[in-house]
């Protein structure tokens, strides 16, 4: 097992990154700019190592002080949490050239997925549905006409080297094809430095569903169950729910016993998510994200598995506490990412938190890296928190989460508790009956 664990993150994800180290009794370590000194886990950390200034690419993206870090604390892993460079195949190589373990999967397996062309081609080769479309990148119009036509209209042009939501454009029919390709490879080009794009299908009332996947590092290969993610504005997760109130018994084992033989397949190691879209009781392939997700808690309730443990115990070796039949789901999870925004304009409202109370009881957990007096520095994203909250069944889960809603106080600042609490009360989500528009026409309704 390591000895000690530098994280290499910030917020609420530092956090729980270093409560994991602390219950398996591993030293920590943190680095940070110098905007984050007085963050929680920075307060909290064994030791820390102020690593440059406030903008990300002179700190948190800055892999030399990193290694540099690691050198100094004689740190023996890297968890890099998530966003910054937990999907960068070079930062994975650099640490393992240093003999530093990364926490997570090799840097071939990171460049596989981080290529969304890539990453489709190898989802297809192992057997996972994927959206119909091109067989690889579409270079010409008359090309890109032909495969349209075949797999029908609307079409969707996508970035192969896209993420965040970016890069992709909609042809409703013909007549939009030709501008759709045309702009999609420039502005991928631009966006991106790779103007390589690909066609598949655009599917127009999906719901996001993803299953949460493990390699052991000796190809064996679990699964979690999925998440329903469809609530999303401009493609980013808002609320994320576990089971998804969509799916049967017959299609989660299906979908999960899929992706599970696929991770063992590809001899993959460590934590990764196996993204869909899903019409009409067919799931389609988007991406893989090859890493820890911000709505992983949701999971974790379900399955009462500490999935941050589990990297780390796959990492150095020791493979997985759990076989496929011993991970049981039981009730039902939602979680609620608490940014601060304006929840009308979601305009960034950073600031001094003047008081923070957080919910308690029962089937509570506020992951969070803020306190009373904290002062949100402007210069990252803008989760502060993530409430999650779980219940024996999605209605106890509901009725518990309209409660703690009313008891968590954020004073000082602007957040989007307020949309969490409309939400709650709405018919529809109620019932669970939601596609991934639903939230952004919901929002375009109450302007
Ligand atoms: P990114 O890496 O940029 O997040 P994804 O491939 O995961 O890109 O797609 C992001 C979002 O774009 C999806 O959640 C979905 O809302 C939309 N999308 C992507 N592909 C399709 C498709 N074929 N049909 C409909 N919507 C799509």
């Amino acid at each position: 097992m390591f000895q000690k664990i530098l994280i290499a993150n910030r917020g609420e994800i530092a956090l729980r990154v270093l409560r994991a180290c602390k219950e398996l009794g591993i030293q920590t370590v943190v680095v940070h700019s110098t905007a984050d000194a007085d963050a929680m886990h920075v307060r909290l950390a064994d030791e820390s190592v102020c690593i440059g200034p406030p903008p990300s690419r002179d700190s948190y993206l800055n892999i030399h002080q990193i290694v540099a870090a690691c050198e100094i604390t004689g740190a023996d892993a890297v968890h890099p949490g998530y966003g910054f460079l937990s999907e960068n195949a070079k930062f994975a190589d650099i640490l393992a050239a240093h003999n530093i373990t990364f926490i997570g999967p090799t840097g071939d397996h990171i460049r596989i997925m981080g290529d969304k062309i890539e990453a489709k081609r190898t989802a297809k080769r192992l057997g996972i549905p994927v959206v119909p479309g091109s067989d690889g990148a579409v270079t010409d119009q008359k090309e890109a006409r032909r495969i349209a036509a075949e797999i029908g209209y609307p079409v969707i042009i996508k970035a192969s080297a896209g993420g965040g939501g970016r890069g992709m454009k909609v042809a409703l029919t013909e007549a939009d094809l030709e501008i759709a390709l045309q702009t999609a490879s420039t502005e991928a080009g631009a966006a991106f430095g790779d103007d390589a794009v690909y066609i598949e299908k655009y599917l127009e009332k999906p719901r996001h569903i993803e299953v949460q996947v493990f390699g052991d590092g000796f190809g064996r290969g679990v699964h979690f169950g999925e998440r329903d993610c469809s609530l999303q504005r401009r493609h980013q997760k808002v609320w994320e729910e576990a089971p998804s109130p969509a799916l049967n018994a017959e299609e989660r084992a299906r979908i999960g016993g899929i992706c599970a033989k696929a991770i063992a397949d590809l001899g993959y190691s460590g934590a990764g998510t196996i993204e869909f879209l899903y019409e009409n009781g067919e799931f389609y392939f988007i991406e893989m994200n090859t890493r820890l997700q911000v709505e992983h808690p949701v999971t974790e309730a379900i399955t009462g598995i500490d999935l941050v443990h589990e990297q780390i115990r796959v990492a150095s070796g020791g493979g997985l506490s759990v076989k496929q039949e011993d991970i049981k789901f039981n009730g039902h999870a939602i979680e609620c990412r608490i940014n601060a925004e304006d929840p009308r304009t979601f305009t960034p409202s950073p600031g001094t938190i003047t008081h923070f109370h957080t919910p308690g009881g029962l089937g509570i957990r506020v992951d969070s890296g803020v306190y009373s007096g904290y002062k949100i520095p402007p210069y990252y994203d803008s989760l502060i928190g993530k409430l999650i909250v779980h219940g024996r069944n999605r209605v106890e889960c509901m009725m518990r989460l309209r409660r703690a809603l009313d008891e968590f106080v954020v004073d000082g600042i602007k957040t989007t508790l307020p949309l969490f609490r409309d939400l709650v009360g709405n018919a529809d989500i109620a019932n669970g009956d939601y596609d991934i528009h639903w939230l952004e026409k919901y929002l375009a309704k109450e302007e």
